[in-house]
């Protein structure tokens, strides 16, 4: 517990934060480290104190400038778990001590015909953190309390952060697949996202049919329990109820229709997808199959996502970096050298 003098010791200190200076390729290291006031929480935010990050691709495209900067020397970072440690003016929803997520979804306005029916996924005024907002690398940020997500007592911090980028989106991908229950689920790529997405689809009863180019993907997909894994546009040895791409790849959108049963859906996963080559209607479409795209997610979607991941049991492995490494961890992930996902820890992370 605090007194109020030790909360005006946090908040005269300052802090470290890992920011994008000049953005460009991973080797050039566009991260530096910064020294920042502690931020102080506004009107209905909370401020956390940083515990652990998540490194997601999104990250290096900001770090890159593939995702242009809203700012410079913004903080990336929005897998972020942590330690609520100061309340803003109204904020209730939570009290000092409190373990949170902050996820990417930062602010939607409430006010746009998609946020007032229930769509804020599709919100035309949003917030992201970690890109209009100071992220996770960093030992403090502030989030809107309404925006920060309760992380079930099942998973340590670590285990947590994939969840709440790579888990949330893979969740909504599948419910926008609309795999019956008991279907044929097949994931095109099989990372982060795909693998936890993998042990939702395998809690509630689907036949899963992973397809990727990476054998060591293939054998963890089995070990998961899927019924087969196969190569990245292999046919697989059923047709498919539903699909999801999640490799950024437009050249296996035609396989994966094919691959698809009547009235079966292809979910895009990505934000980024390179061409779709032609379609051919009578192959990829007709007989009333769907593609569609996934955008973002919804609040229902995380509070539900991070429910079910620990009710089934769902594992993430995770390869700590210390915050310092940051670029080092993005490096990794550009070159395909982390096992599992990336999780930058703060130095000073509560005990
Ligand atoms: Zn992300
Ligand atoms: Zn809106």
């Amino acid at each position: 517990m605090m007194d109020g003098n030790e909360e005006e010791a946090v908040t005269d200190r300052t802090m470290q934060a890992w920011a994008v200076d000049v953005p460009g390729p991973i080797g050039t290291r566009p991260l530096t480290r910064v020294e920042r006031a502690v931020p102080e929480p506004g009107p209905g935010q909370v401020r956390v104190r940083v515990s652990v990050c998540g490194v997601c691709r999104t990250d290096l495209h900001l770090a890159e400038g593939d995702l242009t900067p809203t700012r410079h020397l913004v903080v990336p970072g929005h897998e972020v778990v942590g330690v609520v440690d100061r309340l803003g003016d109204g904020s209730a929803r939570f009290a000092p001590g409190d373990r949170v997520g902050v996820p990417w979804l930062a602010h939607t306005c409430g006010v746009c015909r998609y946020c007032v029916a229930g769509r804020e996924n599709l919100c035309l005024d949003p917030r992201f953190t970690g890109w209009d907002l100071d992220g996770g690398y960093a030992e403090y940020l502030v989030v809107d309390e309404a925006f920060a997500y309760v992380i079930p007592e099942a998973f340590a911090d670590e285990e947590a952060a994939p969840l709440l980028c790579a888990g949330i989106i893979g969740y909504r991908s599948l419910r926008r697949s609309n795999l019956p229950t008991g279907g044929r689920l097949g994931l095109y790529g099989f990372g982060g996202s795909a693998h936890i997405t993998a042990q939702i689809a395998l809690a509630e009863g689907a036949r899963v049919h992973v397809l990727t180019r990476s054998e060591e993907a293939r054998e963890l997909a089995l070990r998961l329990g899927a019924t087969s894994a196969g190569g990245e546009a292999d046919p697989p040895p059923e047709p498919l109820d539903a699909a999801i791409l999640f490799a950024p790849v437009g050249t296996l959108v035609p396989p994966a229709l094919a691959a698809l049963d009547r009235g079966g859906t292809l979910a895009i996963a990505g934000i980024h997808l390179t061409d779709v080559p032609p379609l051919n209607y009578q192959e990829h479409l007709f007989e009333e199959r769907s593609l569609c795209s996934v955008t973002a997610n919804t609040r229902h979607d995380g509070t539900e996502f991070l429910e079910l991941a620990a009710r089934y049991g769902v594992r993430t492995s995770t390869t700590p970096y210390p915050m310092d490494r940051a670029n080092e961890a993005l490096a990794d992930l550009a070159g395909d050298r982390v096992n599992g996902a990336a999780v930058l820890v703060n130095p000073t992370r509560p005990a």
